[in-house]
């Protein structure tokens, strides 16, 4: 089986594991249980490991708060800064885990500006500028998307937000470990991340910020992460985590350019099998380099991902309980239903071989017209 769905999720790193495993057992002790030697060894390690994720992102130690991951990071930052009466703007692309608790705040009172992308899935920072007024409380634009790649323009967002003086918030998920996300050069105010996606352990991630954050926690009790933040820290998902974004530092260029070469290789087949459209950035410097998005013309792309039985592949749709819905993200770059229920996602990764996509460009050219002449 070969995994073609590093968006959805990535392997957790060997290196990353092997530095996690000492604390399940030997070094087990409560980060917050300072009055012996093993909470003080755990507090340590918690200490280094926020650290180097600070130094990974370009900021101080105080600026990073662990979460169980993205979602929890983006629901912090979005119900802490937007109340009743406040605006909030954002775009039609966003993960679930922004637009739904926007949604919900929208209910309550807040006002809300979606901005639509461009048929490439880009946001015209022209536009947020416009919608910003004077009650605007946040921006929120996702660093890169995790169904058809495109890279927003977040540092021209981020410096117009900043004269603006209005707060924004990037949901980096998709684009940290992958693309360079400083925020030393790129100064987002508030950026979201888990660290699953980039090689390290699941249920673990950040809310990383320039500055130290004046936020409302979400969940109280201990007081743990400056209080915006309480429950026992996940020791070994962090010390994984810090390990793993070490690892990608080494790595992200020269993998980059691996990546870029299988996809390469994909969209040649796809092009000689024939009825297939690419979605996303044209232009790979604006797009993931292991990201794939692709229309079959006359194939349902459950069908397709079926029928490629040797290969972990995903829809561009989100499917829940059996009610096929098409994804948002294609509708706002002008799928329509048919097309966006006909499209495949690729997500390549560290792991994944030429042989790999020989072997699948061999099944694609097999199957498409079978599954094509079924459609008839
Ligand atoms: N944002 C983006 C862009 C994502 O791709 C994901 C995961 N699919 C999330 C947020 C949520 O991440 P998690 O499930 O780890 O909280």
């Amino acid at each position: 089986m070969a995994y073609f769905d590093h968006h959805a999720t990535t392997p957790c790193d060997p290196d990353a594991v092997e530095k996690m495993l000492p604390f399940f057992t030997e070094g087990y002790g409560n980060p917050s249980a300072i009055t012996h030697v093993q909470g003080r060894a755990a507090a340590m390690a918690v200490r280094e490991a926020r650290e180097r994720i600070a130094s990974f992102f370009g900021v101080a130690a105080d600026c990073v708060i662990f979460t169980a991951g993205a979602t929890e990071s983006n629901n912090l930052v979005i119900r802490s800064l937007v109340s009743e009466g406040a605006h909030v703007v954002t775009s039609a692309v966003e993960h679930k885990s922004v637009l739904e608790p926007i949604r919900t705040l929208e209910r309550s009172g807040a006002a809300v500006t979606v901005i639509d992308v461009d048929s490439q899935g880009f946001v015209d920072p022209a536009r947020i500028e416009s919608a910003i007024e004077a009650r605007t409380k946040l921006v929120t634009i996702g660093w890169a998307n995790g169904e058809i790649g495109t890279i927003q323009p977040v540092e021209q967002i981020a410096r117009l937000c900043r004269e603006k003086n209005v707060p924004f918030h990037t949901d980096a998920t998709q684009a940290v470990g992958k693309i360079e996300t400083d925020l030393s050069v790129v100064p987002c105010d508030y950026l979201s991340m888990s660290a699953h996606k980039c090689y390290g352990p699941k249920g673990v991630g950040a809310l990383v910020a320039r500055k130290p954050m004046r936020l409302t926690a979400m969940m109280e009790g201990g007081g743990q992460e400056r209080k915006l933040r309480s429950g026992t820290l996940n020791v070994p998902g962090i010390v994984g985590m810090a390990a793993a974004l070490d690892l990608r530092k080494q790595r992200m260029t020269s993998e980059a350019e691996k990546l870029r070469e299988l996809r390469d290789a994909l969209v040649d087949c796809l092009d000689s099998i024939g009825g297939v459209s690419i979605n996303g950035p044209a232009d790979e410097d604006h797009r993931l380099p292991g990201n794939l998005s692709f229309t079959l013309e006359r194939v349902d792309a459950e069908a397709f991902i079926m029928a490629m039985e040797k290969f972990a592949l995903s829809t561009g749709s989100a499917c829940s309980s059996g009610d096929r819905q098409p994804s948002h993200v294609l509708r706002a770059i002008g799928l329509d239903d048919r097309a966006a229920l006909s499209t495949i996602r690729v997500g390549l990764g560290r792991g994944n071989t030429m042989d790999e996509v020989a072997a699948f460009c061999a099944d694609a050219a097999r199957l498409i017209p079978k599954l094509r002449e079924m459609e008839l």
